[in-house]
């Protein structure tokens, strides 16, 4: 079959390599669509010294039951299913109270679960293998734009779910990076609470289809974004901000706009940082406020984003390319000309 490996830093390749075999417990799954992440291109620009080369990538796979291992009884061939993207242990302190997302057996302190595409082959291929126990049947859901509901559907509802307290009716959130997680990030907030969305991006097109997915309010980014959220609120704040870029200027953003005892979210990985001073003056936070390093999510963050989709609150705004042009997908991708998610299809 054909698989896209991550050869070195900067490089990924077509091969030609076997079907996976699986074991008692696993599922062999036909692949429909594998979703391309901003993640991917971190990994794609790691230096040498990356654990994981010669990996299949992709995260975010969607397909269908090809065949059970001998254990396996609650799938059929033919299954629509969604591969999840933490592959967590399921047993440990954490896997049995539901954070299935710091699993400290398939995770440690200092790594995140094991994950298809990092250090597991992933679904940028014609087959994907998994334990059955990381599969969701996907019902009503379309397989073929499904994929990204792996990531960029779950980690959202993640963060989301986190900060359920503060949003209230009248409250206010802003989302910082309408691209994969953002517009779905948005159509969350949109299904689950009533409060006022505020969008920001420095996309004209990104900021267009954060008002078709559910912003009350689209705001290029800059100062006087800033100045304006500020002004809004009476120079209080706003409760809940995610940031989905995680840059220096998004970071800012977020410090700068969150309202006392309010809450940041930051899921983007783009290298940004904010101080933080133990004392009375000078630090850049209001009291009281909440910040996350948020992590991926928990099966029962899926199943609520599965659940979202198939009443069609969510759809997944898709780019579909032939796996055979992932290189085009990924520069695409790099240089901000993808809307919504990108697909790569076997
Ligand atoms: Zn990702
Ligand atoms: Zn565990």
């Amino acid at each position: 079959m054909k698989a896209l490996k991550l050869i070195g830093p900067g490089k990924i390749q077509i091969q030609e390599v076997p079907v996976p075999e699986i074991g008692p417990d696993e599922v062999l799954i036909k692949v429909v669509g594998a979703g391309l992440c901003h993640s991917d291109l971190h990994i794609l620009h790691q230096g040498q010294d990356w654990p994981f080369f010669g990996t299949t990538m992709g995260h975010e796979t969607a397909g269908h039951i090809e065949s059970l291992g001998t254990h396996v009884t609650d799938f059929a061939v033919g299954d629509p299913v969604l591969v999840h993207a933490v592959w967590a242990c399921g047993q440990c302190r954490p896997c049995s109270v539901g954070r299935e997302n710091a699993c400290s057996v398939n995770g440690s302190r200092n790594q995140f679960p094991l994950t298809p595409g990092i250090g597991a082959d992933g679904g940028m291929a014609e087959y994907i293998k998994a334990r059955a126990k990381h599969v969701d049947r996907l019902g009503a859901v379309d397989v073929v734009t499904a994929a990204p509901l792996a990531d960029a559907g779950l980690t959202p509802m993640h963060a989301i779910r986190s900060v359920r307290d503060l949003l209230l009716d009248d409250s206010t959130v802003v989302v910082i990076g309408i691209g994969g997680l953002g517009h779905i990030a948005l159509q969350i907030l949109r299904a689950t609470s009533r409060c006022r969305i505020i969008a920001v991006d420095i996309d004209e097109a990104r900021l267009a289809a954060a008002r078709r997915n559910g912003a009350d309010q689209v705001l290029h980014a800059g100062s006087d974004a800033v100045r304006t959220i500020l002004a809004e609120s009476d120079n209080y704040g706003v409760d809940v901000v995610l940031d989905f870029v995680g840059a220096q200027s998004t970071i800012d953003f977020a410090t700068g706009v969150v309202a006392p005892e309010g809450a940041i979210r930051i899921v983007g990985l783009a290298g940004g940082s904010f101080p933080f001073n133990a004392s009375l003056e000078g630090e850049v936070l209001p009291w009281g406020v909440n910040v996350q390093r948020s992590y991926g999510g928990t099966p029962a963050d899926q199943a609520e984003v599965l659940a979202l989709v198939a009443e069609q609150r969510v759809n997944v705004d898709v780019v579909k390319y032939p796996l055979a042009e992932a290189q085009r997908a990924f520069d695409d991708l790099e240089a901000g000309r993808i809307s919504g998610r990108a697909i790569l299809v076997p």
